[in-house]
């Protein structure tokens, strides 16, 4: 069958038609199987042969579908900077910086920055459409004040409001109420919400919204007095590219995205979102939105399972425990909004580290994150902490335009080594922010691991000296020590046979460790054996560095 040469969407339609004639073919055939003049096999046989044609149309639709998506996300994209450009410019000469404009001038110009909004709306709607169908749309959370949100948000409505003689109300039981949302994509939704019932509600109607606690959820509704929606078009209120039948006069052209939008980010949160309405009368959308105690419980439960699917597959699973111990030297206090907004920074941080589909970050209470990485082993796990580390260097803290000092502990414990539960996990995290680290000096060189183990021993650290690699492996198996600083030329056993060996033990192979040399050579054979360079050092490089390199591990 051959397919017409057209655009992605009118071939989408004909392959549609194409595919239920094809179904309907099948059925017509399975009923006449009483036929006795055409023999089973044949029967089979071209059943067979229709399936096949049916699962290849399928194929083809399935790729045309994303190419749609694909190019539907490129043209937007690609429409986004030009048309960010020209409203920037649009608001140049409207705020007279190149000189000044008569009344009718800035009149042209204010509707086309009203229509170029418009566009730039629908354009940012069809983004976030072809990511919620490719399942990409990620929620970048963090704890939010939804009552000053909310509050805030719709107060900036008063004056549209009024302008419209429309009366808008809230009503809200409590001053402060912290969730764990997107807020920018919850702000979509209210705004959403908010435009069309102010969109469809005449001169002189009412707007009421509100909020109420439930036990596991909050409450979030919308009631205008506004056209109503027809009992027949409620069913595909929340589809794609709806626009209902309207009253005349009332309401502005939209994209029919919103709805569909606002339900994927509320059903994303683990929310609900539905409408009441009686045409002519007025409409009411709710939605609710899990407590923080609720989405705990749930990510409680994904920790549990994410644990037993490990043991399942019989790989390892990294927990990390990120503590804010401090601010500078000031403790973290009560002050609820700075560590809300400090801990929202780190979280977004770590967003960007821990990034595989996988891997869970969570703020569990006040001061600490959870983060979970499933399939990673404790080796793997310190370079994510290093990784960390160096990004929280590089990022300023900034509250109300001061920067802010943090403190950050880190803790680390790896399913199933150091524990095979969820508690268990936890518990030796928490015990490895608090306990000492321990320390593992070899060196031949008596005065080296004098010096060194005299500074690390000044900075808290445990530490154990070996001379040789024999005495190293044998403390190693004693009591393995959470970091080792290893010198490369010894006699017998150089350094780099001891890591060799370490690396092939299970039970030793994740334990970090620093190579110190005195030769450039070094480096190179370092770099063969795999052995990270950014912690092979030079001894003359003295103690800040090595302590430095200490640090990023420990
Ligand atoms: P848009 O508003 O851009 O058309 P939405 O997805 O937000 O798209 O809304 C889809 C349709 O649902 C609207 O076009 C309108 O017909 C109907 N609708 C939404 N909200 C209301 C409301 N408060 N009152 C009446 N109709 C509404």
């Amino acid at each position: 069958m051959e397919t017409p040469q057209t655009t992605p969407n009118s071939q989408i339609g004909y392959l549609k038609k194409e595919n239920e004639q094809l179904k309907k073919e099948i059925e017509l055939l399975k009923e006449s199987s009483t036929d006795q003049q055409v023999s089973i096999e044949e029967k089979n046989q071209w059943i067979k042969t229709l399936y096949n044609e049916l699962e290849k149309k399928n194929k083809e639709l399935e790729k045309l579908d994303k190419l749609k998506s694909d190019f539907v996300a490129s043209v937007s994209h690609g429409l986004r900077t030009p048309l960010a450009v020209t409203l920037e410019g649009l608001s140049i000469v409207l705020d007279s910086i190149p000189g000044p404009i008569n009344e009718k001038q800035k009149n042209i110009l204010l509707t086309a920055r009203q229509n170029l909004e418009q566009l730039n709306q629908v354009i940012g709607d069809l983004l976030d459409i072809s990511q919620i169908e490719a399942g990409q749309l990620d929620l970048r959370l963090g704890f939010v004040n939804v009552i000053k949100l909310f509050q805030n948000f719709i107060n900036s409505y008063q004056p549209i409001a009024i302008s419209k003689d429309i009366k808008l109300s809230i009503q809200i039981s409590q001053d402060s109420l912290y969730l764990y949302i997107d807020r920018d994509k919850i702000i979509k939704v209210i705004k959403n919400l908010l435009d069309n019932a102010l969109k469809f509600t005449k001169k002189g109607g009412s707007i009421h919204v509100a909020m109420h606690m439930r036990k596991n959820d909050v409450l979030f509704t919308f009631t205008d007095t506004g056209i109503g929606i027809a009992k027949e078009d409620m069913p595909r209120l929340f589809n794609k590219f709806q626009q209902l039948a309207r009253l005349e006069g009332v309401g502005l052209q939209g994209s029919g995205l919103g709805l569909t939008i606002s339900k994927a980010v509320i059903e994303l949160h683990g929310g609900e979102i539905w409408a009441e309405s009686q045409l002519g009368k007025g409409t009411s959308f709710y939605f609710t939105l899990p407590t923080y105690d609720t989405v705990k419980a749930t990510f409680e439960n994904q920790f549990d399972s994410i644990l037993k699917g490990a043991l399942f597959i019989g790989k390892p699973v990294s927990f990390i425990l990120l503590y804010l111990n401090s601010f500078g030297s000031q403790p973290t206090g009560n002050d609820e909004t700075i560590v809300m907004h400090t801990m929202n920074t780190m979280i977004s941080i770590l967003n960007n580290i821990a990034s595989h589909p996988e891997d869970k970050v969570f703020i569990y209470n006040m001061n600490s994150i959870y983060v979970i990485l499933p399939e990673t082993n404790k080796m793997d796990s310190m370079r994510l902490i290093g990784r960390i580390k160096d990004a929280i260097k590089r990022r300023k803290f900034v509250f109300e335009k001061k920067e802010i000092k943090t403190d950050f502990k880190y803790g680390l414990a790896v399913f199933p080594l150091d524990a095979n539960d969820r508690a268990g996990l936890i518990k030796v995290a928490q015990e490895n922010i608090t306990r000492r680290k321990d320390i593992l000096l070899v060196d031949d060189d008596n005065q080296i691991i004098q010096y060194f183990e005299g500074m690390l021993t000044k900075m808290g650290f445990g530490v154990r000296s070996a001379y040789d690699g024999e005495q190293c492996l044998k403390l190693v198996e004693q009591h393995p020590p959470d970091l080792i600083i290893l010198d490369i030329i010894m006699p017998q056993m150089n350094g780099f046979e001891v890591y060799g060996r370490l690396q092939r033990n299970p039970k030793t192979t994740y334990i970090p460790v620093v190579m110190l040399t005195e030769h450039d050579v070094d480096l190179k054979d370092a770099e063969l054996i795999g052995l990270d360079v950014s912690s092979v050092m030079h001894k003359q490089d003295g103690f800040d560095k090595l302590l430095g390199i200490v640090k990023s591990f420990l």
